[in-house]
């Protein structure tokens, strides 16, 4: 299995790509915007294309080529205006939908938001309201798209050293998890093809992540 994980130069991003890298029976190819990115992952014998989630589809879909699978941690990030949020977090995630699409790629894990349900949105401080409501349309494009999708919604990420232990289910109470374990959280997933049309929230717990991943069961 090749994956193709958008947003590879991430804090989470850089834990997927070293994860897949040495996994066995995966492949990975990062997505990277920066000439230099790029350059230090083929430097590292990782496969890597510089693409820009603000580049049309079909210039997103040239790294989809020989891909089984992709794995979208891009965001715009705590520190750009709510016309990123758009561009990127809503638009860039719709445009990696669609050229999976388009390329016959169908498994797609996506890392959204805790919680981007309706509710959440009218809840949202007035700051961070752009951001779950781009949040809650990329997701819902994601489920409509006919693709094999995981939504994941992680609490709030952190830089701790990860446990290899969390706690998964549809619903959790808000808490924190380590942006390492949710790496491993979907490296898990995207090779878990019982979590195809399923969601669910993760937070730091005790329970094995592959364990956790293996034997989550969904209500409906
Ligand atoms: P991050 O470090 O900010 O990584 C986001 C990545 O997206 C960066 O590598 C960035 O590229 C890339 N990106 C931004 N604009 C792009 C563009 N135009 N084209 C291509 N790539 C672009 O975020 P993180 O900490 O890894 O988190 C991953 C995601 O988890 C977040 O984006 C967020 O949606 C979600 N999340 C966050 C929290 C939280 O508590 N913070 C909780 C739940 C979910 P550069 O490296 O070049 O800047």
């Amino acid at each position: 299995m090749k994956v193709l994980v958008v947003g590879a130069n991430g804090q989470v991003g850089q834990h997927v790509v070293d994860q897949l890298h040495a996994a066995p029976n995966v492949t990975v190819r990062a997505m990277v915007r920066k000439e230099d990115q790029q350059k230090a992952l083929l430097q590292r014998g990782i496969d890597a294309v510089c693409i820009d989630l603000e580049d049309d589809i079909a210039n997103i879909k040239r790294a989809y080529q020989d891909i089984d699978a992709v794995i979208f941690t891009a965001g715009s990030g705590p520190n750009t205006g709510a016309d990123k949020t758009v561009t990127i977090d809503l638009d860039g995630a719709v445009k990696t939908i669609e050229a999976a699409r388009q390329a016959g790629v169908k498994r797609y894990v996506m890392v959204s938001s805790f919680d981007t349900t309706r509710k959440a949105i009218q809840a949202a401080p007035e700051g961070f309201k752009p951001y779950v409501i781009a949040k809650h349309f990329a997701d819902d494009w994601l489920r409509r798209s006919g693709l094999d999708y995981t939504i994941v919604h992680p609490g709030r990420l952190t830089n701790d050293e990860g446990t290899n232990q969390v706690q998964i289910e549809e619903t959790v109470d808000a808490g924190d998890i380590s942006r390492g374990d949710v790496a491993t959280v979907l490296v898990e997933t995207v090779q878990n093809d019982h979590l195809i049309g399923r969601e669910f929230q993760v937070i730091g717990g005790k329970t094995a992540i592959k364990d956790a991943v293996k034997t989550f069961k969904y209500s409906v």
